[in-house]
């Protein structure tokens, strides 16, 4: 299946790139809420299993092309793998990205930096993420013994030289600038979109499934540090219900687009039409 959803911000071409789509029950989400009981999760999940997708965020700022994260792209599981496909189906190329931006560096968003024949699947892209997200997971890689780990490392300082490290309010192109989201990883960062009146906050992995939205203090299994993860959460969801902006979740249900409201003391998500 083919997925793209484009949209534009005042100026801004932009599109999701449907990755893929899987399910989870309370059984798997167990795994990934440490300290959550099977109770409180199927309490959350109100009697369904969670449909999460995976979320690309394709940018064309001017003549620049901009890819946040890649997906699995041929290293993922059957269901996943959709992008390029996606890509495809709104008339770009691979070699037609100018900058693949890094949110940060879980193989959901990586994977597909190299294509199956171990080339560059984006031949003709610069690399940008965080300082912070460079360094955590060097380091990481690194210190481990991991042989899969061994080759991340080889295949990211590989392409060190093209890397572009940008901090929270960079402008990485005109009206297209990096948010710290900082707690899920080290250097998790997302990016806003504005142009005219109208802006689009990609909050990558602010949180993993809608549930979180009335539960903002479950951590994921994965945060590099939780409890920054969770103020950040908060923060942030705040801010996109303030300021009534459009959002977008790597994690939901494709296209993942929509508005965070404030409910009560929870916040609540109301997917676009
Ligand atoms: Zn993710």
């Amino acid at each position: 299946m083919t997925h793209a959803y484009p949209l534009a911000i005042g100026e801004i071409q932009c599109a999701v790139l449907h990755e893929g789509s899987s399910t989870a029950t309370s059984e798997n989400l167990v795994n990934r809420y440490p300290g959550r009981s099977r109770h409180e999760i199927e309490a959350a999940l109100g009697g369904s299993a969670f449909e999460g997708s995976l979320n690309l965020l394709y940018v064309k700022s001017g003549d620049f092309r901009i890819l946040a994260d890649v997906g699995f792209g041929s290293a993922g599981p059957p269901a996943m793998g959709g992008a390029m496909a996606a890509l495809a189906s709104i008339g770009v190329a691979p070699a037609d990205i100018d900058l693949v931006y890094l949110t940060h560096f879980h193989g959901d968003h990586i994977a597909g930096l190299y294509g199956e024949d171990g080339k560059p699947a984006y031949p003709n892209a610069s690399y940008a993420c965080t300082r912070a997200e460079w360094d955590e997971w060097t380091a990481r890689w690194a210190a481990s013994n991991d042989e899969s780990d061994q080759r991340q490392l080889e295949r990211f300082q590989a392409l060190r030289d093209k890397f572009t490290f940008f901090g929270d309010g960079d402008e990485i192109a005109p009206g297209v600038s990096a948010v710290n989201l900082e707690g899920h990883t080290l250097g998790h960062s997302g990016l806003l979109v504005e142009s005219g009146s109208e802006r689009l906050l990609h909050v990558v992995d602010l949180l993993h499934g809608d549930f979180q939205f009335a539960h903002t203090d479950w951590q994921f299994v994965f945060d590099s540090d939780g409890e920054r993860a969770t103020a950040t959460r908060r923060q942030i969801l705040r801010r996109c219900a303030e300021e009534g902006l459009l959002t977008l979740f790597y994690h939901l249900k494709f296209p993942g687009l929509g508005k965070v409201t404030i409910d009560g003391d929870a916040f609540a998500w109301r997917p676009i039409a």
